[in-house]
């Protein structure tokens, strides 16, 4: 059985929950489960600390109503436009509590946390940040069939840079440096992000951060650190290429859903006319750990000197695809490298899905120990 929590105190993926709370509203709605209608209900449940969406996902003889204060045991939570979301399942046990077991909704006094971009963290709250935008753009979204509009980019500090999210127009703009209190953190496609919304204080302020073509650059970071907290935007890292994986060179993905075919078969959409493309699927170790360091098409073709057409006529005359994995195997195991782009994580570990890539020629271990004294200065 889960720990009683707040709803603020949640975070995604937690197996079992328990949780007071009063329903503050509930919505039916009719979903298709393998073509069989099926009776759903969501909504969003508060207590003291906040309010959560949730879903209901077995609704036979389940009576749930706006006002009700229930206890719940066992549900789940996920994440949902990188928000955390309540699930009930088939093990989610649902009972009434008197509406006095729940406390009105109390905004503060939260305890503000001073933090950079590199400090943020899946779960963390009350975040106190100082960054500069470097991106930001409005979109619509439906939210139980309302529009809203959702605020997101990227921000940055010197630490790094970070993905954001607001559903609130707090005016900002391109280059301004900002102040934030008030931020969470939530997972956002496998990456940290800061969110925020109109409990939190934001504004202008005139400390001193660097230009946003400094902050552009990206910041160079441990594997470690990366697989510590958890995912970076556009990180780079340096290290020897240790592997090229099964699934490198020449492959063919599913022309539904992209995925890579095994023997001509799509794990989805079964058999299928596969479409030829080129990716890098390698190890990158620096030393303090290592990562999935993923290569599309065009680098595939800059590091190979080769099209894909090049490849798909050299694979036909060696008779084998894996000649062009053998390739690229010979000539990128046991290089240095730099590797950039966004870093995620996941059950399978970290991944960088790579937006730009060096060979070096320079010593790496002399490099690597560089970068060390240059962080222990930092500390
Ligand atoms: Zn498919």
């Amino acid at each position: 059985m889960g720990v009683q929590k707040k709803l603020a105190e949640l975070v995604p993926n937690e197996p079992s929950v328990s949780l007071l709370a009063r329903i503050v509203s509930v919505n039916p709605k009719e979903i298709q489960v393998n073509g069989t209608p099926k009776k759903i209900f969501y909504g969003i449940l508060g207590d003291e600390t906040g309010t959560v969406p949730f879903t209901a996902w077995e609704t036979e003889n389940l009576r749930l109503e706006k006002g009700d204060t229930i206890r719940v045991e066992n549900a789940y939570t996920k994440e949902f436009r990188g928000q955390v979301q309540i699930n009930f399942g088939n093990r989610t046990a649902i009972t009434p509590e008197s509406s006095d077991a729940v406390p009105p909704y109390q905004p503060g006094p939260v305890t503000l946390k001073e933090a950079k971009v590199k400090d943020l963290r899946e779960g963390l709250g009350g975040v106190s940040i100082t960054v500069r935008i470097l991106s930001i753009e409005e979109r619509e979204v439906m939210v139980e069939g309302d529009k809203k509009l959702v605020y997101s980019g990227v921000m940055a500090d010197e630490t790094g840079k970070a993905q954001f999210s607001v559903w609130k127009d707090f005016g900002l703009k391109e280059g301004d440096v900002v102040k934030i209190e008030g931020g969470y953190v939530r997972m956002w496609r496998g990456i940290p992000q800061l969110n925020f919304d109109e409990r939190a204080e934001v504004g202008i302020t005139d400390e001193e951060l660097p230009s946003v073509e400094d902050l552009k650059k990206s910041a160079r970071i441990w594997i470690e650190d990366l697989i510590e907290r958890g995912g970076a935007v556009d990180a780079t890292v340096r290290g020897i290429l240790v592997d090229v994986k099964e699934g490198s060179g020449l492959i063919h993905r599913c022309p539904e859903c992209r995925r890579v075919l095994r023997k001509n078969t799509c794990r989805i959409h079964g058999e299928v006319e596969g479409q030829s493309d080129l990716r890098v699927k390698s190890v990158v170790d620096d030393g303090s750990g290592a990562l999935t360091a993923v290569f599309g098409k065009e680098l595939t073709e800059g590091l190979l000197g080769k099209s894909l057409e090049e490849c798909e006529t050299m694979a036909r005359e060696a008779m084998t695809r894996e000649v062009v994995r053998d390739e690229l195997a010979d000539m990128l195991i046991a290089q240095p490298v730099e590797v950039r782009g966004n870093v995620t994580k996941d059950e399978f570990g970290i991944m960088m899905i790579v937006d730009s890539a060096d060979m070096l020629k320079i010593e790496v271990e002399k490099e690597a120990r560089e970068m060390l004294d240059d962080l222990e200065d930092l500390r």
